[in-house]
Protein backbone atom coordinates (compact mmCIF):
# COMPACT_ATOMS: atom_id res chain seq x y z
CA UNK A 1 0.00 0.00 0.00
CA UNK A 2 0.98 3.42 -0.88
CA UNK A 3 1.13 5.55 2.32
CA UNK A 4 1.42 9.32 2.32
CA UNK A 5 2.33 11.24 5.34
CA UNK A 6 0.96 14.77 6.43
CA UNK A 7 4.07 17.69 5.80
CA UNK A 8 3.04 18.82 9.49
CA UNK A 9 2.30 16.18 11.97
CA UNK A 10 3.13 14.95 15.12
CA UNK A 11 5.01 16.63 18.67
CA UNK A 12 4.35 20.47 18.90
CA UNK A 13 7.41 22.34 20.71
CA UNK A 14 4.87 22.86 23.65
CA UNK A 15 4.71 19.14 24.32
CA UNK A 16 8.09 18.48 24.00
CA UNK A 17 8.93 21.45 26.17
CA UNK A 18 6.91 19.45 28.80
CA UNK A 19 8.36 16.11 28.24
CA UNK A 20 12.05 17.37 28.47
CA UNK A 21 11.49 19.33 31.69
CA UNK A 22 9.30 16.43 33.00
CA UNK A 23 12.30 13.86 32.55
CA UNK A 24 15.03 16.28 33.38
CA UNK A 25 12.75 16.82 37.03
CA UNK A 26 12.58 13.17 37.34
CA UNK A 27 16.69 13.47 37.27
CA UNK A 28 17.13 15.79 39.33
CA UNK A 29 14.41 14.87 41.84
CA UNK A 30 14.30 11.39 41.71
CA UNK A 31 11.89 8.74 41.15
CA UNK A 32 8.56 8.95 42.53
CA UNK A 33 9.66 12.93 43.78
CA UNK A 34 8.09 14.46 40.73
CA UNK A 35 4.06 14.38 40.42
CA UNK A 36 2.01 16.02 37.66
CA UNK A 37 -1.30 17.62 38.17
CA UNK A 38 -2.67 14.76 35.53
CA UNK A 39 -1.60 13.00 32.27
CA UNK A 40 1.39 15.24 30.85
CA UNK A 41 0.02 15.14 27.71
CA UNK A 42 -3.03 13.56 26.27
CA UNK A 43 -1.03 10.39 24.96
CA UNK A 44 -1.21 7.11 27.08
CA UNK A 45 1.87 5.48 25.31
CA UNK A 46 3.71 8.46 26.23
CA UNK A 47 2.13 8.74 29.57
CA UNK A 48 3.14 4.66 30.49
CA UNK A 49 6.63 5.60 29.22
CA UNK A 50 6.98 8.70 31.63
CA UNK A 51 5.42 6.32 34.63
CA UNK A 52 8.03 3.87 33.80
CA UNK A 53 10.52 6.57 34.33
CA UNK A 54 9.50 7.38 37.35
CA UNK A 55 7.02 9.96 37.07
CA UNK A 56 3.55 10.19 39.22
CA UNK A 57 1.04 11.31 37.30
CA UNK A 58 -1.98 11.08 39.42
CA UNK A 59 -1.33 13.97 42.05
CA UNK A 60 -3.55 15.96 43.98
CA UNK A 61 -2.70 18.79 44.94
CA UNK A 62 -3.48 18.48 48.62
CA UNK A 63 -2.09 14.80 48.76
CA UNK A 64 1.40 15.54 47.36
CA UNK A 65 4.11 15.50 50.19
CA UNK A 66 6.50 18.33 51.14
CA UNK A 67 9.65 16.45 49.48
CA UNK A 68 8.13 16.15 46.30
CA UNK A 69 8.01 18.65 43.52
CA UNK A 70 4.56 19.59 41.25
CA UNK A 71 4.76 19.59 37.59
CA UNK A 72 1.85 21.60 35.81
CA UNK A 73 1.56 20.03 32.63
CA UNK A 74 1.42 21.86 29.17
CA UNK A 75 -2.17 22.71 29.42
CA UNK A 76 -1.41 24.98 32.46
CA UNK A 77 -3.70 24.99 36.15
CA UNK A 78 -5.46 27.78 38.03
CA UNK A 79 -4.15 31.09 39.19
CA UNK A 80 -5.38 29.41 42.57
CA UNK A 81 -3.43 26.32 42.17
CA UNK A 82 -0.44 27.78 41.97
CA UNK A 83 -1.19 30.26 45.18
CA UNK A 84 -1.69 27.03 47.17
CA UNK A 85 1.18 25.16 46.29
CA UNK A 86 3.49 28.57 46.87
CA UNK A 87 1.41 28.58 50.60
CA UNK A 88 2.36 24.92 51.04
CA UNK A 89 6.19 25.51 49.83
CA UNK A 90 5.94 22.84 47.67
CA UNK A 91 8.85 23.11 44.62
CA UNK A 92 6.24 23.77 40.92
CA UNK A 93 7.89 22.94 37.79
CA UNK A 94 6.00 24.73 35.13
CA UNK A 95 5.76 23.40 32.06
CA UNK A 96 2.48 25.18 30.67
CA UNK A 97 3.29 26.00 26.92
CA UNK A 98 3.99 29.78 26.14
CA UNK A 99 0.73 30.08 23.88
CA UNK A 100 -1.44 28.63 26.74
CA UNK A 101 0.74 30.87 29.08
CA UNK A 102 -0.85 33.76 26.72
CA UNK A 103 -4.31 32.73 26.78
CA UNK A 104 -4.05 33.21 30.39
CA UNK A 105 -2.63 36.21 30.17
CA UNK A 106 -5.15 37.72 27.59
CA UNK A 107 -7.94 37.15 29.53
CA UNK A 108 -6.56 38.53 32.42
CA UNK A 109 -5.89 41.86 30.38
CA UNK A 110 -9.28 41.61 28.93
CA UNK A 111 -11.36 41.53 31.92
CA UNK A 112 -8.96 43.89 33.40
CA UNK A 113 -9.77 46.30 30.72
CA UNK A 114 -13.64 46.33 30.91
CA UNK A 115 -14.79 43.56 28.34
CA UNK A 116 -16.86 40.51 29.18
CA UNK A 117 -14.36 37.63 28.49
CA UNK A 118 -16.10 34.81 25.47
CA UNK A 119 -13.96 31.91 24.97
CA UNK A 120 -14.73 29.53 22.30
CA UNK A 121 -14.02 26.05 23.48
CA UNK A 122 -14.91 22.92 25.13
CA UNK A 123 -15.47 24.38 28.72
CA UNK A 124 -14.52 20.49 30.13
CA UNK A 125 -11.12 20.76 28.52
CA UNK A 126 -8.06 21.23 31.06
CA UNK A 127 -6.81 24.31 28.87
CA UNK A 128 -10.21 25.73 28.62
CA UNK A 129 -10.71 25.50 32.70
CA UNK A 130 -7.28 26.91 33.50
CA UNK A 131 -7.18 29.61 31.10
CA UNK A 132 -11.23 30.84 32.26
CA UNK A 133 -9.52 31.09 35.77
CA UNK A 134 -7.89 34.02 34.99
CA UNK A 135 -10.96 36.03 35.03
CA UNK A 136 -13.38 36.34 37.44
CA UNK A 137 -16.72 35.37 34.98
CA UNK A 138 -15.90 34.26 31.59
CA UNK A 139 -18.57 32.73 29.06
CA UNK A 140 -17.58 29.56 27.36
CA UNK A 141 -19.65 29.08 23.94
CA UNK A 142 -18.86 25.68 21.64
CA UNK A 143 -20.25 24.08 18.71
CA UNK A 144 -24.21 23.74 19.38
CA UNK A 145 -24.18 26.01 22.01
CA UNK A 146 -27.72 28.42 21.97
CA UNK A 147 -25.84 32.05 21.48
CA UNK A 148 -28.87 33.98 22.61
CA UNK A 149 -29.32 31.89 25.56
CA UNK A 150 -25.56 31.70 26.47
CA UNK A 151 -24.27 34.96 25.99
CA UNK A 152 -25.16 37.56 28.19
CA UNK A 153 -25.46 41.25 27.16
CA UNK A 154 -22.56 43.15 27.79
CA UNK A 155 -21.56 46.87 25.83
CA UNK A 156 -17.97 45.01 25.26
CA UNK A 157 -16.90 41.89 24.92
CA UNK A 158 -13.42 40.28 24.64
CA UNK A 159 -13.88 37.20 22.50
CA UNK A 160 -10.48 34.30 22.88
CA UNK A 161 -10.21 30.44 22.00
CA UNK A 162 -8.78 27.49 22.60
CA UNK A 163 -5.17 27.03 21.00
CA UNK A 164 -6.14 23.84 19.77
CA UNK A 165 -9.65 24.98 17.72
CA UNK A 166 -9.92 25.38 13.86
CA UNK A 167 -9.56 28.75 12.75
CA UNK A 168 -12.77 28.20 10.34
CA UNK A 169 -14.85 26.94 13.47
CA UNK A 170 -13.76 30.25 15.47
CA UNK A 171 -14.11 32.47 12.69
CA UNK A 172 -17.90 30.93 12.02
CA UNK A 173 -18.91 31.66 16.06
CA UNK A 174 -17.21 34.93 15.75
CA UNK A 175 -19.77 35.65 12.83
CA UNK A 176 -22.08 34.48 14.73
CA UNK A 177 -21.82 36.78 17.75
CA UNK A 178 -21.26 39.89 15.11
CA UNK A 179 -24.76 39.30 14.45
CA UNK A 180 -26.37 40.80 17.75
CA UNK A 181 -25.81 44.26 19.02
CA UNK A 182 -22.58 44.68 20.98
CA UNK A 183 -21.30 47.94 20.77
CA UNK A 184 -17.41 46.53 20.85
CA UNK A 185 -15.88 43.56 20.32
CA UNK A 186 -12.60 42.68 20.84
CA UNK A 187 -11.36 39.49 19.36
CA UNK A 188 -7.47 38.56 20.30
CA UNK A 189 -6.22 35.34 18.03
CA UNK A 190 -5.02 33.13 20.96
CA UNK A 191 -4.64 30.03 18.38
CA UNK A 192 -1.78 27.74 18.28
CA UNK A 193 -0.10 28.06 14.37
CA UNK A 194 1.31 24.60 15.32
CA UNK A 195 -2.09 23.38 15.18
CA UNK A 196 -3.34 24.93 12.46
CA UNK A 197 -0.77 23.98 10.23
CA UNK A 198 -1.07 20.15 10.98
CA UNK A 199 -4.91 20.68 10.22
CA UNK A 200 -4.32 22.39 6.60
CA UNK A 201 -1.92 19.58 6.26
CA UNK A 202 -4.31 17.19 7.00
CA UNK A 203 -7.00 18.78 5.24
CA UNK A 204 -4.47 18.49 1.68
CA UNK A 205 -3.28 15.14 2.15
CA UNK A 206 -6.77 13.75 2.82
CA UNK A 207 -8.00 14.91 -0.74
CA UNK A 208 -5.59 12.95 -2.35
CA UNK A 209 -5.56 9.69 -0.60
CA UNK A 210 -8.18 6.98 -0.45
CA UNK A 211 -8.24 6.68 3.66
CA UNK A 212 -6.81 8.91 6.14
CA UNK A 213 -5.27 7.87 9.35
CA UNK A 214 -5.13 10.11 12.57
CA UNK A 215 -2.94 8.96 15.36
CA UNK A 216 -3.44 9.85 18.73
CA UNK A 217 -4.86 10.31 22.01
CA UNK A 218 -8.56 9.56 21.99
CA UNK A 219 -9.16 12.56 24.32
CA UNK A 220 -7.06 14.52 22.42
CA UNK A 221 -8.46 17.87 21.44
CA UNK A 222 -6.36 18.57 18.53
CA UNK A 223 -5.87 15.02 17.37
CA UNK A 224 -9.87 14.37 17.50
CA UNK A 225 -10.27 17.85 15.60
CA UNK A 226 -7.73 16.72 12.88
CA UNK A 227 -9.95 13.16 12.20
CA UNK A 228 -13.29 15.63 12.00
CA UNK A 229 -11.51 17.77 9.78
CA UNK A 230 -11.05 14.88 7.28
CA UNK A 231 -14.15 13.30 7.70
CA UNK A 232 -15.38 16.63 6.67
CA UNK A 233 -13.91 16.59 3.31
CA UNK A 234 -15.93 13.32 2.57
CA UNK A 235 -12.65 10.91 3.63
CA UNK A 236 -12.81 7.64 4.78
CA UNK A 237 -11.33 8.15 8.34
CA UNK A 238 -9.99 6.72 11.81
CA UNK A 239 -8.82 8.22 14.18
CA UNK A 240 -6.29 5.34 15.76
CA UNK A 241 -4.01 5.17 19.16
CA UNK A 242 -1.83 2.54 17.57
CA UNK A 243 -0.77 0.09 14.97
CA UNK A 244 -2.04 -2.10 16.98
CA UNK A 245 -5.72 -1.24 16.10
CA UNK A 246 -5.77 -1.16 12.21
CA UNK A 247 -7.72 -4.15 11.04
CA UNK A 248 -7.77 -5.30 7.44
CA UNK A 249 -11.47 -4.15 6.49
CA UNK A 250 -10.02 -0.23 6.58
CA UNK A 251 -7.19 -0.95 4.25
CA UNK A 252 -9.62 -3.05 2.42
CA UNK A 253 -9.89 -2.01 -1.52
CA UNK A 254 -7.54 1.54 -1.01
CA UNK A 255 -4.46 1.92 -2.93
CA UNK A 256 -3.11 5.28 -1.05
CA UNK A 257 -3.38 5.68 2.86
CA UNK A 258 -2.32 9.43 3.97
CA UNK A 259 -1.11 9.43 7.98
CA UNK A 260 -1.33 12.40 10.23
CA UNK A 261 -0.60 12.46 13.73
CA UNK A 262 -2.07 14.98 16.69
CA UNK A 263 0.23 17.14 18.56
CA UNK A 264 1.01 15.06 21.52
CA UNK A 265 1.99 11.77 19.48
CA UNK A 266 5.47 10.62 19.29
CA UNK A 267 7.36 10.11 16.29
CA UNK A 268 7.66 6.67 16.98
CA UNK A 269 4.00 5.96 17.13
CA UNK A 270 3.96 7.47 13.67
CA UNK A 271 6.70 5.03 12.05
CA UNK A 272 5.20 1.91 13.58
CA UNK A 273 2.43 3.02 12.05
CA UNK A 274 3.38 3.31 8.46
CA UNK A 275 5.63 -0.01 8.71
CA UNK A 276 2.32 -1.71 9.06
CA UNK A 277 0.23 -0.43 6.28
CA UNK A 278 3.22 -0.36 3.80
CA UNK A 279 3.60 -4.25 5.02
CA UNK A 280 0.01 -4.89 4.00
S1 LIG B 1 -0.51 22.41 20.55
FE1 LIG B 1 0.21 24.53 20.51
S2 LIG B 1 -0.68 25.41 22.38
FE2 LIG B 1 -0.81 23.19 22.61
S3 LIG B 1 1.09 22.61 23.67
FE3 LIG B 1 1.50 22.45 21.47
S4 LIG B 1 2.43 24.43 20.91
FE4 LIG B 1 1.38 24.69 22.88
Amino acid sequence: MEVRLASSRGFCFGVEDAIELAEEAVVKHGAGKVVALGPVIHNKQLVERLENKGLNQSGKLDTIEPDQAVLIRSHGATPETFQRAKERKLNVIDATCVLVKRAQNVVKQLHEDGYHVVMIGDSKHPEVKGVIAYAPKVTVIDRGVDLEEALPYKERLGIVAQTTHAPEHVAEMIAEILKRPYREVKIVNTLCLEVTRRQQAAVELSKEVDVMFVLGGLHSANTRELARLCKEQDCETYHLETAAQLTPSMTEGKKIAGVTAGASTPEWIIQEFVKELEAI
